[in-house]
């Protein structure tokens, strides 16, 4: 069954994000969706201080398209902020200041808003009480706008997962003790943008805060996130099945899972579809390359339970690097990592992170692959 018509997700390809940003935008007729006089929200992905261009940050210059395709239709500067809460561990403001964006609020007049130091409510979901950052709640209008990429825990990272930013750090820390597919979907079925905007112009298909992007110049809109995360696992290569909460969100009623011939139309520059451009559901443009170490080294020893995000993916990094040096892994004692073992880390092995008796929270690639190098001498 074709969902509704508001519901369809276009697809742009092109070099621009400044005017793709414009062009999707008027393509989805966006302002019908701006309540008058409303506070606008737009949620980038700021998850580390790094350039856009390294595939873990949403491009600058689609945000100020936005900004410009709001101002246009009548929203008030003031009533226009841009919001987020960088990853456990990183600073907001740091990647406010590097990513652009703090240049971006001065050229614009709209505001910016670190989420780490906004006030909380919390909010009852289908898993408990969550909090969830005010101003994210109080948007009249939510423009979520994740960059498409890889991730070593979710496999993937877009739509859904980007509403992880609208929390504190402390409930980010709590959402990998819950199992973290549970909790993305049931903060999404609280927490809903009225569209999603994807960069997906240079995403990194192996990792969340980037280093090796893949050019693919392209970004699509829709106001579906979970049909729009289905499409996204479609163009990495991957399954919706090896990403739990996509089917998690669709059974809390989010959205669709379920992408039909038709549901995704090709947009040109001119905002028009394009004639015979229907792109169709399984049709995978990216290779395959997220970096799961548990299947890329079986042989590895390591005991996880409830590791953040930040902590795997230092791990993650120092083992490819070992990888890539031809060491033996295998001659790795026991690696423990995560919030489960704080406190009472067994003697012996290898503990990453502070919470598995390691230094840092949480510790950087490099100081993780020291560890592993002195655990092995
Ligand atoms: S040490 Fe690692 S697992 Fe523990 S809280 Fe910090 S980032 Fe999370």
């Amino acid at each position: 069954m074709t969902r509704k018509a508001d519901s369809a997700i276009r697809l742009l390809h092109g070099t621009d994000g400044h005017k793709m940003a414009r062009t999707l935008l008027e393509a989805q007729d966006a302002a019908r969706l701006v309540p008058s006089g409303a506070p606008v929200a737009l949620k980038p992905n700021l998850v580390v201080a790094r350039p856009a261009s390294g595939g873990a940050t949403t491009h600058p210059e689609i945000v100020a398209g936005a900004i410009e395709y709001l101002l246009d239709a009548g929203v008030a500067a003031r009533d226009i902020t841009i919001m987020e809460g960088a990853w456990v561990g990183d600073s907001t403001r740091r990647a406010f200041e590097y990513c652009g964006y703090a240049a971006l609020a001065r050229r614009y007049g709209v505001g910016l808003v670190d989420l780490k130091g906004d006030e909380t409510r919390a909010v009852d979901t289908p898993v408990g009480m969550i909090q969830v950052c005010v101003r994210a709640l109080e948007a009249g209008f939510l423009l979520n706008l994740p960059v498409l990429k890889g991730h070593c825990q979710t496999v993937m990272t877009c739509a859904l997962k980007n509403l992880k930013g609208c929390l504190p750090d402390s409930e980010k820390r709590r959402f990998h003790t819950m199992g973290l597919h549970r909790p993305i979907a049931a903060l999404a079925a609280v927490l809903r943008p009225a569209l999603t905007l994807v960069d997906s112009l240079c995403g990194d298909p192996g990792f969340e805060e980037g280093g090796d992007p893949e050019v693919t110049n392209r970004m699509y809109i829709g106001e579906d996130p979970v049909a729009l995360d289905v499409f996204g696992c479609d163009l990495l290569g991957i399954g919706p099945e090896e990403v739990p909460y996509i089917g998690m969100a669709a059974v809390l009623g989010v959205g669709s899972a379920t992408l039909d011939e038709g549901d995704v139309l090709e947009i040109g520059p001119d905002g028009k579809p394009l004639e015979a451009a229907e792109i169709r559901a399984g049709q995978s443009t990216t290779r395959r390359r997220h970096a799961d170490w548990r299947t890329l080294h079986p042989d590895l020893r390591i005991e996880e339970d409830q590791a953040c995000s930040a902590c795997t993916a230092s791990l993650a990094h120092a083992l490819e690097k070992l990888a890539r040096e031809g060491v033996d892994l295998s001659a790795l004692p026991t690696i423990r990592i995560g919030q489960g073992f704080a406190g009472h880390t067994p003697e012996g092995g290898i503990g990453i992170g502070r919470c598995a008796g390691g230094i840092g929270c949480p510790p950087s690639a490099d100081s993780v692959e020291a560890l592993l190098r002195k655990g092995m001498a």
